[in-house]
């Protein structure tokens, strides 16, 4: 680990090695990720530990609004009221007024698990949050992040690359990888996964890694072509199966099924019998990921028989 980037275990929703923040030293110290309102005090306790107090965070940065990964800005930028919050630009609205964010977030979680998981989530004044685009940079003195937008998990995801280490702050892009299992599964959920766009933001982020993967759930990968590649191989296998299940007309309950014996044989593939995969199960369900692959599908096929229509003379 280059000790100018250091992972914060969120303890997301009590959990270790679920959810990573990272402290990027420097003259600006920056935070990626906030981890869930919920994990506001770890981090802050974190970021104590590390010599970071309020006055000195000078950033907070996010790869995507969903709230595990962003939920707790509005809080953080309460306690560093001199951190400037950078999001892409289709985030930025949500973070400002994250209403339809959480009730969203509610539509796939439920009310309950919402509330258990993610707390209350804060607005962002206007005025502190910048909206980025894909070639941005977001300057943190002495080095700097370039944005690279990697849509296809959620449209408003990007990547970061860190220009002291060469390191790539990942998000979800690739999915799910925890350090103490090794396992690897896609992230799915709806409303917006787009199984080739991630395929080609994983491209983008393969060509752009000098170094190592900073995962937000969780930790540093230097295995950037392998894991890469695995990613590609598990999001259209996982594609594959609910395709096939949609097209024999399953039903949500069935097909969730189908990912999960998919997902075992994923499992036993990675590490052999015997991993403990409750938090993985916890934090994306193959209940949601099949939600949101279900949903990829049928607008996928929507779309391209509009085209089919649009095109018959
Ligand atoms: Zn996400």
């Amino acid at each position: 680990m280059d000790a100018s980037v250091i992972p914060i275990d969120t303890q997301m929703i009590g959990l270790d090695l679920v959810t990573s923040a990272y402290l990027l030293r420097g003259d600006e110290p920056a935070l990626v990720e906030t981890g869930p309102t919920t994990s506001s005090v770890p981090v802050t306790e974190g970021l104590d530990r590390l010599g970071i107090g309020p006055a000195d965070l000078a950033h907070v940065v996010v790869t995507h609004i969903h709230l595990d990964h962003a939920g707790g800005v509005g809080t953080l930028a309460k306690r560093y009221p001199g951190a400037t919050i950078w999001v892409h630009e289709r985030g930025a609205p949500h973070m400002v007024d994250p209403t339809r964010l959480v009730s969203s977030t509610a539509r796939v979680y439920g009310e309950e698990t919402t509330r258990a998981y993610f707390g209350d989530v804060e607005p962002v004044p206007a005025g502190r949050v910048r909206a980025v685009g894909d070639g941005d940079v977001i300057p943190l003195g002495g080095r700097s992040l370039d944005v690279v937008y990697t849509p296809g998990h959620a449209s408003h995801h990007v990547a970061l690359v860190d220009s002291q280490t060469g390191g790539v702050f990942v998000g979800d892009a690739l999915g799910i990888h925890l350090p103490d299992v090794k396992v690897l599964r896609p992230a799915t959920p709806p409303p917006d996964v787009d199984v080739e766009v991630a395929v080609r933001s994983v491209e983008r982020i393969r060509e752009r890694a000098r170094s190592v993967l900073f995962l937000s759930h969780y930790g540093e990968v230097p295995e950037v072509d392998a894991m890469c590649d695995l990613s590609i191989v598990r999001i259209r296998g996982w594609a594959d199966v609910v395709s096939a299940a949609l097209r024999s007309s399953k039903e949500l309950d069935e097909i969730a099924r189908l990912l999960e014996e998919r997902g075992t044989a994923d499992t036993l593939e990675d590490v052999g019998p015997g991993a403990d995969m409750t938090r993985y199960d916890m934090l994306s369900s193959y209940e949601v990921n099949a939600a949101g692959l279900i949903r990829y599908w049928r607008k996928r096929w929507e779309r391209e028989a509009q085209a089919a229509n649009a095109s018959t003379p």
